[in-house]
């Protein structure tokens, strides 16, 4: 072959890898946490999932979590054998109080320019953006991923109040990253609160996480709700 047809480099510039990060007490993990995580790693542009497993969240300051590291083991437990699910720990190397705009500005930075890292929001928190840390900051310069919770909640309506807060550009953004996916509402207060009343956790947390959390005791003399 010469010069003339020397084919292109069958190595171009990478495309920008997607890292989403899924912050959340995740006390403890369950079925709709892993749902939601894996129609992410369904996008084609995601590379992982990391599960920011907080410390303390601050909007929970008065409520006794089940201690980080119990948590963190379930949610290893839940994404055993998963390769693309991580856990990430980044919090834990922050002074609190742990606030959403710090830690990812931290993450940011650790990953470099090449990731895209967007972060996952449940439809539930949507609308309470305006009170979070430095929130006009925060949405501007993080890209978020929406997640619906509960089939009858109308995402147009919560959009609609944001933008009496955040500029029109921001709220585009923020509409554009709606995740495609069926809600399956099950949350961590339900599993507390069945495993206290003593009842069944089948089928609302992965089975190796059931398994663990009976193993272990926890939340059955759980008094902080
Ligand atoms: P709790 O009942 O203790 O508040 P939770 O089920 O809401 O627990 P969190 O750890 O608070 O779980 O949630 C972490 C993130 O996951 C939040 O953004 C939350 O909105 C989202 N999330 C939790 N459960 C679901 C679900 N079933 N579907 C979609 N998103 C969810
Ligand atoms: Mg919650």
């Amino acid at each position: 072959m010469d010069a003339a047809e020397t084919p292109p480099p069958l190595t171009g510039p990478s495309p920008t890898r997607t890292i989403v990060l899924y912050g959340g007490s995740f006390d403890p993990i369950h079925a709709g946490h892993r749902h939601v995580a894996r129609a992410c790693l369904a996008r084609k542009d995601v590379a992982e999932v990391r599960f920011l497993v907080t410390p303390q969240p601050p909007h929970k300051r008065g409520r006794t979590l089940l201690p980080l590291a119990d948590r963190v083991e379930l949610v290893e437990a839940a994404i055993a054998g998963e390769p693309r699910f991580a856990v990430d720990l980044t919090e834990t190397q922050l002074p609190p109080p742990w606030y959403t705009f710090d830690t990812l500005r931290a993450v940011r930075a650790r990953v470099g320019p090449g990731h895209d890292v967007r972060f996952v929001i449940g439809a539930d928190s949507l609308g309470d953006l305006p009170k979070w840390h430095r929130a006009a900051e925060l949405v501007h310069e993080t890209n978020f991923l929406t997640v619906p919770r509960d089939p009858n909640e109308s995402l147009d309506a919560v959009f609609d109040r944001l933008a009496t807060t955040f500029p029109a550009d921001d709220i585009a953004r923020l509409r554009a990253g709606v995740l495609a996916v069926a809600p399956l509402p099950i949350s961590s207060t339900q599993i507390r609160d069945a495993i206290r009343g003593g009842r069944s956790i089948r089928g609302l947390v992965p089975d190796a996480v059931a398994a663990r959390i009976a193993a272990r005791g926890h939340y059955r003399n759980d008094v902080t709700g």
